[in-house]
């Protein structure tokens, strides 16, 4: 669709309002680099849906940002850990997904998986495991990872191109953290619905806009879904939609679509109105996480930021020069160097620091709790 930087990409609207504010903060990318300020981002007044336009200064932002994409650049390429409240105890964000899904789907002995967006293969790394009978199929915008892609046990071809051109009949197709980069969702949807087998669906994992203020810096997501968006943008492709929550990761929507059947039932739709206030207020709220940080380094003390998250790189790109550590809590992080500053373990933290943490508000509330001690002053950015 040549206008779609003009229309709503979630339900077609044809009105979108524009959040002013937004071109003045820097932003960051989906593999973890700080990033100019710039860019837009608006909301359609017919649904709500928060999105960037993708006119040619974006495209021309992504075509750079994907030529030297580097997925889990800040980790080394190794997927991030999320807590499991199942077993409580962080786990790998797949196998998570994997367990909800097999409980939800009953994921047989065997079958065939592709999974769009693989990266370098960490689902269908963690899908081998899980389910060793499954023939595994990965698609990339660029061939990159195959040799990675290759070596896991299953892996059975690799595809490239218009998602239109892949064969059918897949038992399960998994997008994991792929389509808040769609230029037109719908349309990779619909195409992704036709290569379902009759009984299989498709999995696709977001961020939770309506969670995660930070979600709005990143330059190459262009769509910030909500429940609502996600369950209404896979309705409009003609998929059914038995799933969509956003309590199986911390921060992220789950969502399970068949190829035919009803939607499943959600609390109201907030109005586009109320969707505008949301995304203001976490705006003026990503101002207020910088002017935190430029208050607290400006006292004085040794500034450190917390964890090497998006938001964590996304501040370090405003505030860089007076950043002189990491805390990461996680023991295989710690004791590393990241872009020449030491990861400290939170007892390394020297008295007379400040920690910043650039998390969301109840995360940092419980960081702040968990870490708290005498002589390191732990700091969280002003409650939204
Ligand atoms: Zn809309």
């Amino acid at each position: 669709m040549t206008n779609i930087a003009q229309s709503c990409r979630i339900c077609g609207g044809l009105e979108l309002h524009e959040f002013s504010d937004y071109p003045s903060l820097s932003r960051v990318t989906s593999d973890c680099k700080a990033f100019p300020a710039g860019g837009r981002l608006m909301a359609c007044l017919s649904c709500g849906a928060v999105q960037k336009p993708t006119d040619a200064a974006w495209q021309k932002e992504a075509h750079g940002i994907y030529e030297n994409y580097q997925p889990y650049f800040q980790s080394g390429g190794v997927e991030q850990a999320v807590f499991d409240a199942a077993v409580g105890r962080p786990r790998l964000r797949s196998n998570v997904i994997i367990d909800k899904l097999a409980a939800a789907r009953g994921l047989g002995d065997e079958g065939a998986l592709i999974d769009v967006g693989c990266g370098n293969g960490v689902m269908l790394k963690a899908f081998a495991q899980a389910r060793p009978g499954w023939r595994l199929n990965g698609h990339e915008l660029s061939d990159l990872h195959l040799a990675e892609l290759k070596a896991i046990p299953g892996f059975d071809r690799f595809y490239t191109g218009s998602l239109n051109e892949l064969p059918g009949g897949f038992d399960v197709i998994t997008m994991m953290h792929a389509l808040e980069h769609f230029v037109d969702p719908r349309e990779g949807l619909m195409a992704l619905r036709d290569k379902l087998s009759d009984t299989g669906c498709l999995f696709v994992e977001v961020p939770n806009a309506a969670v995660t203020p930070f979600d709005l810096l990143i330059a190459d997501h262009v769509s910030h879904f909500t429940r609502h968006h996600l369950a209404m943008v896979a309705k409009r492709a003609g998929l059914g939609v038995p799933v969509v929550a956003d309590d199986w990761v911390t921060k992220e929507l789950s969502m399970i679509a068949t190829r035919s059947g009803p939607v499943a039932t959600l609390p109201p739709m907030p109005s586009a109105r109320e969707a505008i206030e949301r995304v203001q207020g976490q705006l003026d709220w990503l101002h207020a996480v910088v002017a935190g940080a430029r208050r607290a380094i400006a006292g004085g003390g040794k500034f450190g930021i917390f964890g090497s998250s998006v938001a964590a790189m996304w501040l370090f790109g405003v505030v860089g020069d007076d950043v002189s550590f990491f805390v990461d809590e996680d023991p295989s992080r710690s004791g590393a160097e990241f872009l020449g500053r030491p990861i400290l373990p939170p007892d390394a933290v020297a008295d007379g620091s400040i920690v910043y943490l650039t998390l969301i508000t109840p995360v940092a509330k419980a960081v702040a709790s968990r870490l708290q001690r005498p002589g390191v002053s732990y700091l969280m950015p002003a409650a939204a």
